[in-house]
């Protein structure tokens, strides 16, 4: 007998990610789906957390993060973004460390959105930010951005923006299209943001991942913006470690002490070895985070040469560690039922993008659009058996 419950999600189950990488496993299909490295965390760090572990630092830490991490976070977001020397921001009020990018972007929208509120997401959009809204009691306004491009039709924000408006979601570089706001971005939304009192969440999660000398912009860069803003990072992508789920989110320290409220009875405090050795990390090996855009941006060029003789139409990948490809060429499907035959039949996963849609405009997007998105943070051998496959087709 199953027991009727009324769930407050009940349009909800197991995310894209979950099945499709669960389809690739049962399928040994190779699996280019849910985004993850197929290589190890740098041995630096692993040791690290190892001696961290083995040292005893394995009790609660402040439940805002460990002081010395704090200021080492502080020391990274201050070389990357704050230029101005006199702009100085105290790690210890504005950061706070979180189980993952995805604990601070549920406990961000947790802190902003009250019932009634609307928050604007651009579509396509990673599936974290819907159901937070929902369960705060508020609704998402969803905003399409369109192939091939993915720009957002500034004009367009302006006209959904009302009285019950209260935040806007960015994420760039962005998942799943691999493309980057530009400074003109930033500056629009900040004048929209300023005009109407709104605030943003910026998922920065691939901040360290951008190609061809193209740089990303952050939120940490406008002072005006970030006193509105909650900014969410994550160093599972920068230090290829996903499962420790060691994230942060930088706010100005008003928006921060709300934060803290929630994030308190979320989980108290985030997993302290890993603490400790990122800590360590970030002082000993500053240039890992350096070096991580051209070590994918290598993968993305091995991957896109490799496809050249294929019938995909391969969109530009300017940062993450994702690329696009258009199938139109090579079948009439639509996206979720070609990713399926391509993971059960070819042996390659895939991401659709229509679930990054909202649902009422599914039918007219399969009409249009024929799309699926690839991870190529995997080793080379890994990318080039993929491409020897998806080149058959
Ligand atoms: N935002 C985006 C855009 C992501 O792609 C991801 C993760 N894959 C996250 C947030 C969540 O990051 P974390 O694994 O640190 O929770
Ligand atoms: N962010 C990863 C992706 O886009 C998935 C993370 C997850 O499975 N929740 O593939």
């Amino acid at each position: 007998m199953t027991t009727s419950f009324d769930s407050k999600l009940p349009h909800l189950g197991a995310s894209i990610f979950t099945e499709m990488s669960l389809m690739a496993s049962q399928h040994q299909a190779i699996n280019l789906s849910q985004g993850f490295p197929e290589f190890d965390t740098p041995a630096y760090l692993k040791n690290a957390i190892n001696e961290a572990i083995s040292e005893g630092k394995n009790q609660y830490c402040p439940s805002s993060g460990l002081p010395e991490f704090l200021q080492q976070i502080g020391e990274l977001v201050q070389r990357c973004y704050i230029k101005d020397e006199a702009r100085r921001l105290d790690p210890l009020k504005t950061i706070t460390v979180t189980s993952g990018a995805t604990e601070a972007l549920m406990v961000a929208i947790q802190t902003l959105v009250r019932p009634g509120d609307e928050v604007i997401v651009f579509d396509p959009a990673y599936d974290a930010y819907e159901p937070g809204v929902e369960l705060a009691g508020g609704r998402c306004r969803h905003i399409a951005m369109n192939a091939p491009d993915y720009a957002i039709d500034w004009g367009q924000v302006t006209a959904v923006i009302n009285d019950k408006t209260r935040a806007i979601v960015i994420n760039s570089p962005h998942n799943p299209t691999g493309t980057l706001l530009s400074s003109a971005d930033m500056k629009a939304l900040q004048r929209l943001v300023l005009a109407h009192d709104l605030y943003v969440i910026s998922d920065e999660v691939y901040e360290h991942m951008t190609f061809d000398g193209e740089r990303h912009e952050s939120v940490l860069a406008y002072p005006e913006l970030f006193e509105r803003a909650f900014v969410v990072a994550s160093f599972g992508k920068t230090f290829h470690c996903t499962g420790w789920k060691m994230g942060y989110c930088v706010a100005p320290e008003g928006l921060t002490d709300e934060f803290r409220k929630i994030h308190q009875y979320a989980t108290f405090c985030t997993f302290t070895p890993a603490q400790f050795a990122i800590t360590e990390m970030l002082k000993a090996h500053p240039q890992h985070i350096d070096e991580l855009s051209d070590f994918y941006q290598q993968k993305r060029d091995v991957l896109v040469a490799a496809l050249k003789p294929s019938r995909f139409e391969v969109l530009p990948s300017k940062g993450t560690y994702f690329l696009l490809l258009d199938y139109s060429a090579v079948s009439d499907m639509n996206d979720v039922e070609f990713s399926h035959w391509l993971t059960k039949e070819v042996g390659v996963a895939v991401i659709p993008l229509s679930p990054f849609y909202q649902a009422d405009v599914l039918d007219e997007y399969h009409q249009k659009h024929k799309v699926v998105r690839l991870c190529f943070a995997k080793n080379d051998e890994t990318l080039l058996q993929a491409a020897e496959i998806l080149c058959q087709l």
